[in-house]
């Protein structure tokens, strides 16, 4: 059996647990069992940094406190609530998985795994997190942290992202998870493990419940588990961002309904070099508009996914607007409550733009 769990792993499983109890980090998501809560810090935790989560995780359950609060919110409500994360397809699809919640299952997170599956952006990973750690169910879950554990204790080379290792990690979380008092402890046991303590790049394995049969420890070979994939190269984009201000109001574009960061606003931008065969960033659609740019003002740097970005800040004037165009005044007090790109919130933080008010 090329992936089967060592002896021994599943008495292991004790000592772990008595790990986390004594060091698991007291995060705000983690006050109580809510499904609701459960859920939105795990929409947030994927691609995000705990530190980065925990005040956006504050602040949404602060202004939608319950599972038909999220419902009955406008999409622009909860793309300004979700600003500064990124994937906001993520947060659309939150909101419609709440309405689903609400419609098909009378307000509370389904307990049976199909059911949870079939929720708009509610894959394996969520489900297994709520299921287990709201509901009690022993339902698996394996995220970047547990793929890293899992392969180092057991020594399993192979891309954890794909084919039969990615099965194998399933299966072993499944039986792992099994027959335990509390499943839940379990899985956020798993994950506390790998990220305070197995981590990516200096595991402490001195301090670690499980270095006694762990085999990447035991063979040297803590560097190499576990084996994934090469990152895609960063790619390089430079911008040119327009800032039209009148007292008391900026100049913002909402960005097209389909495709990266949509229905967000942002300021007028363009998009000056692009690779061949890259799909753009951002619409050119500055540079056909009756904006009139005036003096550079600053630059700021920006990354999403794999693209650093390099914006330089220009004035301009924004001459007539279309009636109905992309183009419209924002007046200061708005912001807070406008979905916003991250780059977007960071000029408005930026000293040169602030001079501009
Ligand atoms: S002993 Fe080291 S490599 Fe093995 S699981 Fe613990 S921290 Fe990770």
């Amino acid at each position: 059996m090329p992936h089967a769990i060592p002896e021994g792993a599943l008495l292991r499983r004790a000592d772990l647990l008595e790990w986390f109890a004594a060091h698991r980090r007291e995060l705000p998501w983690r006050a109580d069992r809510d499904p609701y809560r459960v859920w939105i810090s795990e929409a947030m935790l994927q691609q995000t940094r705990v530190e980065a989560a925990r005040d956006h995780f504050e602040r949404f359950v602060r202004a939608l406190p319950t599972v038909r609060d999220l419902a009955a919110a406008s999409e622009d409500e909860v793309l300004a609530l979700w600003s500064g994360l990124g994937y906001y397809s993520r947060a659309r699809k939150l909101r419609e998985a709440a309405q689903v919640i609400v419609c098909e299952h009378g307000g509370a997170f389904p307990r049976e795994l199909a059911s949870a599956l079939a929720l708009p952006g509610v894959g394996p990973y969520t489900a297994g997190a709520v299921l287990s750690i709201a509901h009690g169910e022993p339902v698996p879950l394996v995220d970047g942290n547990v793929e890293r554990v899992l392969c180092r204790w057991f020594g399993w080379t192979g891309n954890p992202k794909q084919g039969a290792l990615k099965r194998a990690l399933w299966d072993a979380a499944a039986r792992l998870v099994e027959g335990l008092p509390d499943p839940g402890a379990w899985n956020q046991a798993v994950m506390e493990l790998g990220a305070l303590v197995c981590t990516p790049r200096t595991p402490r394995c001195d301090d670690c419940p499980l270095a006694p049969d762990c085999v990447a420890r035991a063979t040297g070979r803590t560097a190499e588990l576990p084996e994934l994939p090469r990152r895609r190269e960063a790619i390089l984009v430079e911008l040119e961002i327009a800032l039209c201000r009148k007292p008391g109001a900026w100049l913002l574009e909402r960005r097209p309904a389909g495709g990266r960061m949509a229905g967000l606003h942002e300021f007028p931008t363009r998009e000056l070099a692009v690779r061949e065969g890259e799909e753009r960033l951002y619409p050119a659609r500055f540079a056909s508009s009756t904006l009139r740019v005036e003096g550079e003002v600053g630059a700021v740097r920006h990354t999403i996914t794999h693209h650093k970005i390099e914006a330089r800040a220009l004035t301009a004037d924004a001459g007539p607007l279309e009636p109905d165009g992309p183009l419209r005044w924002v007046p200061d007090a708005e912001l807070e409550s406008l979905g916003l790109t991250g780059m977007t919130r960071k000029v408005l933080r930026a000293d040169f733009a602030r001079a501009l008010c």
